[in-house]
Formats: structure tokens, C-alpha cells, sequence
């Protein structure tokens, strides 16, 4: 049954139709108006599925999408046109240019946390390349999924976007098909099952996974600032996000007094009692709560670890100095749990980092320069903020994505473009006749010119 989806899809789009700016834009409007219009529906649907405060699904969800769109828009027309390249004398008369192609049928598989970004953000720079789509949202987002498997076929073109609702067994049943291209979000461990069954096709993969992202506290920061940027940016969706800081190294004679800052912006902003504030979110579903509570086994909390398995609540948590094997800090949390390990230095801090798994965001707060320029030079991660976390999300012209063992491939803005398209380069030259160079017999005037022209 997918096979026959994908050859129509195929079939669809080599009658061209996806490649016109014209469509691509329209498409790109369309899911404008869809967010438009049910807008209170999606924020019911994320509600239902991670309780979602609004004002994050907002942000990080119908906004984000929003100027993702808007952004893609404005300049999808230049992004689309030939680059022109210099050519030499060797191919002279000529002209020669890069020209972006659709790869095809794109499959989009998605993860559960930001369940409408994540599915919706991959889909704008595929249709904006000119692809056709099949979209897989997440199954532990089952009301999100639901709902764009409904209105999609509403507002997009039904020919090129197909939403397949399901887990593992539909998800291993789409991989067996040759695709043109497979977009995947979500942990590592399946990443290696869609690259497995993308080789087997020739299928090129972009992979966003996660890891372990890394923040360095300096003793030159701001410590009350840069607790309250790190508490917003750690405990947003109670922590379940991609690029949230995974765990703190702060400097040694601080280490203490930002724990201590940090509990004090965790009163600020979510109440004596989080559980009854509007503003924190859930965990997905009992097996993360369990994986998260698990890791705590044997820890001793700084301050948090209230767990309510019914409600899925898991309260803000700080560790300090945990075991280094211990799960907390040798698995990604995922999670709201946050470990601060005190350190001697900035040094220390970037070879600790550097001995790990290349993170997909590594973040820095320091007032030092010279640290600041040291840790973008030293510290080979997917993205990186100085003095703040996760807000280069904000700037639509860079790049998403991990390095190593956190992904491969990048998108947002050109990049997205440029993720799903192919950059065929094409040489044209006229049918004039040329000087003989390069033709057999291979005369010694010609070595000689062979020389002067290279
Ligand atoms: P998930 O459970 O939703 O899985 C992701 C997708 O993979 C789903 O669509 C699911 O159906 C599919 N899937 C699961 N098991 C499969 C299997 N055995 N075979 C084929 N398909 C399968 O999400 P998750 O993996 O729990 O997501 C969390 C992880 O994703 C974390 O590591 C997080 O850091 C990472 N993540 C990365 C990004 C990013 O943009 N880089 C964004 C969000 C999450």
C-alpha cells in the first residue's frame, strides 16, 4: 500500500508541477492559513499531548512555523534562481551555473516534543525545494499527529503531501521504499536503523538527533542573568527539548551560588508548587517519566524530584557534582532534571566537553573574550550561543542541526532549501567551433598550452 503511495507520488512529481515557484509558494501559504485558522485547535492538540503552556506552543511551535514560512516566502525566489560561476579560459566560450533541483519524494520522520515543529519546519524547506512529502509524525504526540493527518490533506496539494499516521511497524514499512530523500528527527539508536535502510537504497539522510549539550559557567558571568536564561531554556516543555542544556559545568568558587540562583529563578517563574503552575509543562508519556526518574536512583537531589506518575508531573531538579558513570550523566535526560558539576576552569571545562560526544548545541556564558572566542574555536558542536541557550533558534538564516553523533544535515532558512535540494551544476557552451586543444593526437604545442592554461 505505501509502495503504490510513493510511485503515484513519483509519478506526480515528474510531471513537474512541484517545481514551479508558483506551487511552491502557494503551498507555503497554505499551511500559513492552516495555522491560522485552527490555531486554537493545535494549541488544544499540544495541550493534550505535553500540556503545553500557550504561550510555549506559541513560541517554539505556531510562531516559529509562522516566520519560518514568512522567511522562506521572501526569499524562496532567490534561493531558487541559477548561480552563476566564473569559468576559466580552459572552457572558454562558456557559462556555467549551480542550479537547485527537487531530489523527489521526501519521507519525514518526526519526534513527539515539538510534535507540530518538528513535523511542519522539515515539510516547509521540502515543499519550498519543490518536493513532494510523506510526512510520519511521532505516535507518542498522537493528538498532534491526529490533527495534522486531518486538516494537511485540506489545505496542501493531496497529490504531493500524504500524512501516515503510526509507530515502529509503519514507520519500518515506509523505510523499506526507495525514497529520494528521508528526513529524520529523533534519538540516535534509530537514527542508525534509517541510515541502515537508506543505504540500501543509495538514499541520502539528514539525521537531527540529540546528546548531551553542554553549558560552561564561568566565574566572569552575570550569575543572575545567566540563571534565569538557563532556567527559562532548561526547564521549557519540563525539559524536553533537543537543545536544552543537559547538564552545567560551572567554575568551582561559583558553583554553589548559581545552584542557589537557579533554585531562586525556579521559584520565580513556576510558584512554590510548579505542579499547579499554568506555566510548566508534562512528560510525554510513563516510560520517559520512569526513564527520568531512573536516573535519579541513588543521587542526591540539590533540590526537586517530586513525581506525580499520574498526572506525568516531574518537578524542576537540580543535581550537584553526580558521579560522572553515573546515567545521569552518561545518557542524554531528556528530561527536567538538571546536574551541576563544579569545575577548576575554563580549560578544564572545554577538555571535559571535548572527551564527550560532539553535542548538537554547546553553550558558554562568559564575559571573557577570549573564553568566548576559545570555546567557538575548540568546542566542534551543532550549534552554539554565548551568553544565552537555544535563542539561535531565533535567527532563521542559521542553520539547524548536529555534527557527529548528534545528526547530520542541516536545515532552516537556505539551508532547508538547500537540504532538500540537488545543486546540479551545469556547464553551457555554444556550438562554435574551438581551438583543438584537448583532442587527440595529443601534439607537444598542446602540453604547452595545456600548461599555460592551468
Ligand atoms: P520518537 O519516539 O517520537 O521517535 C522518532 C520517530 O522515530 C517517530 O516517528 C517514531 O515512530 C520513529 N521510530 C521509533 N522507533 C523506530 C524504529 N525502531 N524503527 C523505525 N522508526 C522508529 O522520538 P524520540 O527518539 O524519543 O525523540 C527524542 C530524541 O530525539 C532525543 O534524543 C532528542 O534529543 C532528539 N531530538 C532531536 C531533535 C533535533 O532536531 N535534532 C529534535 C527533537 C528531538
Amino acid at each position: 500500500m505505501y509502495q503504490q503511495v510513493l510511485s503515484q507520488q513519483q509519478q506526480y512529481f515528474s510531471s513537474g508541477v512541484t517545481k514551479s515557484l508558483h506551487w511552491r509558494k502557494q503551498q507555503l501559504k497554505q499551511l500559513q492559513l492552516l495555522l491560522t485558522r485552527h490555531e486554537t485547535e493545535l494549541l488544544q492538540a499540544l495541550k493534550q499531548d505535553l500540556a503545553k503552556p500557550v504561550f510555549e506552543a506559541m513560541l517554539s511551535e505556531i510562531n516559529y512555523l509562522h516566520t519560518d514560512i514568512k522567511h522562506c516566502l521572501k526569499q524562496l525566489t532567490r534561493w531558487a534562481r541559477p548561480r552563476r560561476v566564473s569559468t576559466g579560459l580552459r572552457t572558454f566560450p562558456s557559462m556555467a551555473f549551480v542550479q537547485p533541483e527537487p531530489y523527489g519524494s521526501v519521507l519525514i520522520i518526526s519526534a513527539w516534543n515539538y510534535p507540530l515543529q518538528l513535523a511542519l519546519a522539515p515539510l516547509v524547506a521540502v515543499l519550498s525545494a519543490g518536493n513532494c512529502a510523506v510526512l510520519k509524525p511521532s505516535e507518542l504526540a498522537p493528538a498532534t499527529s491526529a490533527i495534522m493527518a486531518r486538516l494537511l490533506p485540506l489545505y496542501l496539494d493531496k497529490e504531493a503531501v500524504v500524512v501516515i499516521e503510526g509507530g515502529v511497524p509503519e514507520t519500518t514499512e515506509l523505510l523499506k521504499l526507495p525514497f529520494d530523500h528521508i528526513m529524520y528527527t529523533g534519538n540516535g539508536q534509530v537514527g542508525k536503523i534509517v541510515l541502515r535502510a537508506a543505504a540500501e537504497h543509495l538514499t541520502p539522510v539528514t539525521l537531527e538527533l540529540g546528546g548531551k549539550s553542554p553549558v560552561y559557567v564561568d566565574s566572569s558571568a552575570d550569575l543572575k542573568l545567566t540563571a534565569q536564561r538557563i532556567t527559562w531554556g532548561k526547564w521549557l516543555n519540563a525539559g524536553q527539548t533537543c537543545i536544552a542544556p543537559d547538564y552545567i559545568l560551572a567554575h568551582k568558587d561559583i558553583a554553589q551560588a548559581l545552584a542557589e540562583e537557579i533554585k531562586a529563578q525556579l521559584l520565580q517563574m513556576y510558584g512554590d508548587d510548579p505542579k499547579l503552575s499554568p506555566d510548566y509543562g508534562r512528560i510525554i508519556n510513563q516510560r520517559h517519566l520512569q526513564r527520568v526518574q531512573s536516573y535519579l536512583d541513588g543521587i542526591d537531589l540539590y533540590c526537586g524530584g517530586q513525581v506525580d506518575a499520574e498526572q506525568l508531573y516531574f518537578s524542576p531538579t537540580l543535581v550537584l557534582d553526580p558521579p560522572l558513570d553515573s546515567r545521569l550523566m552518561t545518557e542524554e535526560i531528556f528530561g527536567p532534571v538538571l546536574p551541576i558539576l563544579s569545575i577548576t576552569g575554563f580549560d578544564a571545562a572545554v577538555r571535559f566537553v571535548q572527551k564527550r560526544d560532539k553535542p548538537l548545541s554547546a553553550y558558554l556564558f562568559s564575559n571573557q573574550s577570549s573564553q568566548q572566542q576559545q570555546w567557538i574555536e575548540q568546542i566542534s558542536s551543532g550549534s552554539q550561543c554565548i551568553n544565552d541557550v537555544l535563542m539561535f533558534m531565533a535567527v532563521s538564516e542559521l542553520p539547524f542541526g548536529g555534527v557527529g553523533p548528534s545528526g547530520m544535515g542541516q536545515y532552516s532558512g537556505k539551508a532547508g532549501f538547500e537540504q532538500f535540494s540537488h545543486l546540479k551544476s551545469v556547464l553551457k557552451r555554444p556550438l562554435w567551433p574551438e581551438l583543438p586543444v584537448r583532442f587527440a593526437p595529443y601534439a607537444d604545442w598542446k602540453r604547452k598550452v595545456l600548461c599555460w592554461l592551468s
